[in-house]
């Protein structure tokens, strides 16, 4: 059965971290993009705030300059009443009459700068105009059916904005009812145009409209919007409408707002296309005085809206950079925390170690103060040792000169008494006068004489104290060692081998000597029961040490005495015979001066002694 892996420690530590790290960039985005879009409305809303309030006094001012515009010419039509003219063509008309009234509203027409001043009789005909003299002339015609005329013949003001039916102009129209008396006789009309504001607006590149009672735009300054409905026509009003002839023949179509959303009384944030591009504006709607028009002042939103879009993104940067600055200042102040408390647990390592420190130093030091005290202690005892040894080798030297005092004397007094003979013989050689023998005499005489002093001398120098120090010939030594022995070598017959090479060892003359003179002596006790006598010393060279081997052809060593060699004071030697100091001498000799003392005990029998000695040490440059 295969089995799932679990997860390892390191996945569930990763997992929380992951979700904690995708947490907070959440967290980060979520603040960034809510003070981007907090920034944007609060933006929005101040910026169409001021808008509005730019809007309302542009409004303000502009309505002022509709309303001024149009109230110029209301005295106009009222005038005409003045004129006893025209009061006269219309209780009496005569071709002269028309004549001079037409002339007079042609004068009047072109001095107040209207479109067209015009008098209708009772029945709505055109009796006087001042456009009498053009090809496209009122005169004549029935305007009964236009409202202003309706109105005017009743005693109303007459006021109608319209497409004029002969001309195709748009044009405003101001009726008056002129009176006679009591009775109302015809009608004055003045048609006004009103072009100048849409200019003005364009000029001031305002986007304004005016829409007349029935919702529809008559003065705009976009001329695409003119003579489009504001709000929705029933097919009643449409029907109406096209019937009067109010705005020719045109198709009334409704203004396309999108996205109307009202703000206030009279304010809404709408959007529609000009040109084929929608475009967010601000529109503001006002009542005309005196009229049932209004004006609609369209704001573009689009630098409020771009502005608001730059404040939003300006505050989303800042607040990442916020974000970013409180992330790094937290980053900062883990790191300060975590390098704190690292300081402060080096700080306690640190006074640990210190405190372990002086522990150990006052521990070293009371354990060096013990060493020292050991060491001198150890000196001294060497000190000791070494004036026990010295002692114990003057001891073992004056051992030797004891045993051998019986060879001495006998060595002495073989020479003396030859002495005697000679120089007796001497005499009497002289008193025959044999000079030739006596002087043989003499001579055989100073040899014995030298002889005796070499015994003497060397007996002298080996018992005298030697140092540590020095250096050795071993040749020499070899020779003093034998000549030491002549005596015994002479009795003994022993035959010696010499294979060895002259060399120079580390070690004082007299010390060298002497451990020679323990082996050959100890190699010649051996030798004694037996008449095959033979000493063998071999030399080799070995590395830093050189070896001398002393063999005999002796019994050997029994195995039982083998591991007491060195003992001091072992000795298989009968009576007086022995001291047992000889090897344990030597072989401390040779340890002191850098070498050893071993034994062998070769296959063929005998025994064989081996001094390892160093060779001397080169001077120091
Ligand atoms: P001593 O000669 O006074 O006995 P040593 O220390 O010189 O003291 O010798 C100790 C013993 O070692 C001798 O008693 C002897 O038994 C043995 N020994 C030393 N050299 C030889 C040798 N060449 N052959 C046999 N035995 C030896």
């Amino acid at each position: 059965m295969q089995c799932l892996p679990a997860p390892s420690r390191a996945d569930l530590t990763v997992k929380p971290r992951l979700l904690r790290h995708l947490s907070l960039i959440l967290l980060f985005l979520l603040l960034v993009l809510g003070c981007g879009y907090a920034a944007y409305h609060i933006s929005d809303r101040a910026g169409i705030r001021a808008l509005a309030e730019n809007g309302e006094r542009q409004l303000e001012l502009n309505a002022r300059a509709v309303e001024s515009e149009i109230t110029k010419y209301t005295y106009l039509p009222s005038l005409l009443e003045l004129e006893g003219n025209v009061s006269r063509l219309l209780l009496a008309p005569t071709a002269y009459r028309r004549h001079h009234v037409n002339m007079y509203l042609q004068g009047l027409n072109e001095r107040s700068g209207s479109l067209a001043i015009y008098v209708l009789d009772p029945d709505g005909r055109v009796i006087a105009t001042s456009n009498w003299d053009e090809a496209d002339s009122y005169l004549g015609e029935d305007l009964s059916f236009r409202a202003y005329y309706q109105d005017a013949i009743k005693g109303r003001p007459g006021r109608f904005y319209g497409i004029g039916s002969t001309t195709g102009e748009p044009g405003y129209y101001l009726a008056h009812g002129l009176r006679e008396g009591n009775r109302i006789i015809g009608v004055a009309v003045v048609k006004v145009r009103l072009d100048a504001l849409e200019e003005r607006w364009q000029r001031a590149l305002l986007e304004a409209y005016v829409s007349d009672e029935n919702g529809i735009i008559i003065l705009a300054s976009d001329p695409m919007v003119r003579l489009k409905s504001v709000r929705p026509l029933d097919d009643a009003t449409k029907e109406r409408l096209a019937r009067s002839l109010q705005y020719h023949w045109a198709a009334l179509e409704e203004l396309q707002l999108f996205n109307r959303s009202p703000l206030d009384e009279g304010i809404e944030q709408v959007s529609f296309a000009t040109a084929g591009v929608p475009a967010n504006y601000l529109l503001q709607t006002r009542r005309l005085e005196d009229t049932p028009w209004h004006l609609t002042l369209l704001s573009p939103l689009q630098e409020q809206r771009s502005a608001a879009m730059s404040h939003g993104m300006l505050a989303a940067v800042a607040a990442a950079l916020l974000a970013f600055l409180l992330i790094a200042w937290n980053e900062r102040r883990k790191v300060i925390a975590t390098r704190l408390a690292a300081r402060e647990a080096l700080q306690a390592a640190n006074d640990e170690l210190e405190r372990k420190i002086t522990e150990r130093t006052a521990d070293l030091q009371a354990s060096n103060e013990r060493l020292q005290a050991e060491v001198r202690e150890r000196q001294q005892a060497e000190t000791t040792l070494r004036q026990a040894q010295d002692e114990l080798v003057q001891a073992g030297k004056l051992a030797v000169i004891g045993q051998m005092s019986t060879s001495i004397a006998h060595e002495l007094n073989q020479p003396l008494a030859a002495l005697r003979t000679l120089s007796a013989n001497a005499v009497r050689f002289l008193q025959r006068g044999a000079l030739d023998v006596a002087s043989s005499n003499l001579q055989n005489i100073a040899e014995l004489v030298d002889r005796m002093g070499k015994i003497t001398a060397s007996l002298r120098a080996f018992a005298r104290r030697s140092g540590d120090q020095g250096e050795a010939s071993l040749q020499q030594a070899v020779d003093a060692a034998l000549l030491l022995l002549h005596p015994r070598l002479q009795r003994t017959r022993v035959q010696i081998h010499h294979a060895f090479t002259e060399t120079r060892l580390n070690i004082e003359q007299i010390r060298l000597e002497q451990i020679l003179v323990n082996l050959i002596s100890n190699a010649l006790d051996a030798l004694q029961p037996q008449t095959d006598r033979q000493i063998w010393l071999s030399g080799a060279s070995e590395a830093e040490h050189y070896q001398l081997e002393v063999r005999d052809n002796g019994p050997g060593i029994a195995p039982e005495t083998r591991a007491h060699l060195f003992e001091p004071f072992f000795t298989t030697k009968p009576g007086e015979q022995g001291l047992g100091l000889g090897l344990t001498l030597s072989a401390s000799l040779a340890a002191a001066a850098g070498g050893s003392l071993t034994v062998r005990h070769p296959e063929e029998g005998g025994t064989a002694f081996v001094i390892s000695l160093p060779y001397p040490r080169e001077p120091q440059a």
